[in-house]
């Protein structure tokens, strides 16, 4: 058998890879078909190919990769810990140092009493320690019935069966088994796609009261927590109204159910704060991380849990962990990556130059004729394709056929920019210059021409 190398003919790469490679949320028959994209070297803000060609990233990956590519820093740091103790668990009475100091660090940098933290390798992993976490909270505090758990339309949480249950994506749904029992989904604050002839502040209020009618309709006595992403990622950038936090936090300190901010996209600069719960003012009960806490470099995730939760749960054992939670080599990396973060103030570099020099590109791109409307929030952005933009008409083709023909545009212009139905977003990495932000709003802009000129 060949060692499998980059310098290998791209299409030799592909067949090895349709042959064996299942990849996830992908139609592997098409696929097949088409070959991957294989990736294989990037710098900065930049990918580059098997055939060389040089693209730009303007989703950091899948939202992570906030510091950029290429970091020398973080590759030393893994591979000295990977010498002194590559591996021990956190299970049984034992620890070790990268875990108690990035622990350490996250209760530094989170909001309020964020100061405990149960490590998990992803974000996925970390949702479904929230679930058994809450119920485990309600049922130490005497209320065993609390354990109803309440989030929205359209979220998305993870992909395992907890994770993916808490997601309200109905095409995962509807794949089989999920949502588990005891838990139920709410309206999601999507206005421009939802909100009819409502103003966004009244349909923000709506929406948030859903939640409040759902307690009502399971009873106080059922529900354990309401979660949310301070800003939908997956589901499009879906930046509420301005009136939904407030509302969803009082709904809940008046209806004592725990609020659980998943902040694995909006954490750690994307939205110009250090998390997206400082940018709305909420106090979560308990918050998600992963992806930018390590910017990509090694998976890791976390719950970072209040004083007033991890009292009650360290009363007891909580019969929950996995074998990599705290692995030295993803914490001596998450810390690395967090330090950089500081020392370069990479949150001041998004909320004082980079988020609103592409906040003034992103809003210029709403004079195309094919974009209905433009949003952002620091480092995450969207657009709606629209047939008509005096009335957010949609498109007459299936919803999500305009938005992925814009998509392959992009994706042959060098631009990596994602769609969700017929919507277009970016999430670039946060330490991207003004002069790359020039390159991502001309790359968009052709490639939105051409896609419209193959529409009409
Ligand atoms: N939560 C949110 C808000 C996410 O966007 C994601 C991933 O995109 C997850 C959870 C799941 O994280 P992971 O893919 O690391 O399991």
């Amino acid at each position: 058998m060949n060692k499998i190398t980059n310098h290998m003919p791209t299409a030799e790469l592909q067949a090895i890879d349709a042959a064996h490679h299942m990849h996830p949320f992908t139609a592997n028959h098409e696929l097949a078909a088409k070959g991957a994209r294989v990736i294989t070297r990037a710098s900065g803000v930049t990918l580059t190919d098997s055939e060389g060609e040089q693209i730009l990233d303007a989703m950091a990956g899948l939202w992570c990769v906030n510091i950029g590519y290429g970091r020398d820093e973080l590759a030393e740091v893994a591979a000295r810990q990977m010498k002194e103790l590559p591996y021990y668990n956190t299970f049984f009475m034992s620890t070790h140092v990268p875990a108690i100091a990035l622990a350490q660090k996250l209760a530094e940098l989170a909001p309020g009493d964020l100061n405990h933290v149960f490590f998990a390798s992803g974000g996925s992993e970390a949702n479904d320690t929230n679930i058994r976490m809450v119920r485990r909270y309600w049922d130490q505090m005497g209320k065993p019935n609390k354990h109803v758990i309440i989030s929205r339309k359209n979220a998305y949480h993870g992909t395992s069966v907890g994770s993916g249950s808490l997601g309200g994506m109905a095409g995962m749904h509807a794949q089989g088994g999920m949502p588990i029992p005891d838990i139920v989904h709410i309206g999601q604050p999507y206005w421009y796609l939802e909100g009819g002839d409502m103003s966004p502040e009244d349909f923000g209020l709506m929406r948030a009261r859903e939640l409040e009618a759902k307690i009502e309709e399971l009873g106080e006595d059922r529900v354990a927590a309401f979660i949310a992403e301070p800003i939908q990622g997956a589901g499009g950038v879906i930046i509420p109204p301005d009136s939904y936090w407030p509302e969803i936090k009082r709904i809940c300190a008046a209806h004592d159910i725990l609020l659980i901010a998943d902040e694995v996209i909006t954490g750690f600069g994307r939205t110009g704060e250090w998390f997206g719960s400082q940018y709305y003012d909420i106090q979560p009960d308990i918050m998600t991380v992963a992806k930018g806490l390590s910017s990509g470099y090694a998976p890791i995730g976390a719950s970072l849990v209040s004083d007033k939760v991890a009292k009650v749960i360290d009363s007891g054992e909580f019969a929950h962990g996995y074998t990599y939670s705290g692995h030295p080599v993803a914490a001596a990396v998450a810390l690395e990556n967090l330090r950089i973060m500081e020392e370069e103030k990479i949150v001041d570099h998004v909320q004082n130059e980079a988020a609103p020099y592409l906040a003034e590109k992103w809003h210029s791109l709403a004079d195309h004729p094919f974009v209905g409307e433009t949003t952002i929030v620091g480092m995450m952005a969207s657009l709606a394709l629209t047939a008509d933009k005096s009335v957010r008409k949609p498109f007459k083709a299936p919803a999500g056929t305009v938005g992925y023909k814009t998509r392959e545009r992009c994706f042959a212009n060098n631009l990596i920019m994602r769609h969700v139905g017929d919507r277009m977003i970016v999430a670039p990495p946060l330490v991207m210059q003004k002069s790359d932000i020039d390159t991502l709003y001309e790359r968009a802009v052709k490639s939105l021409d051409e896609a419209y000129k193959n529409v009409k």
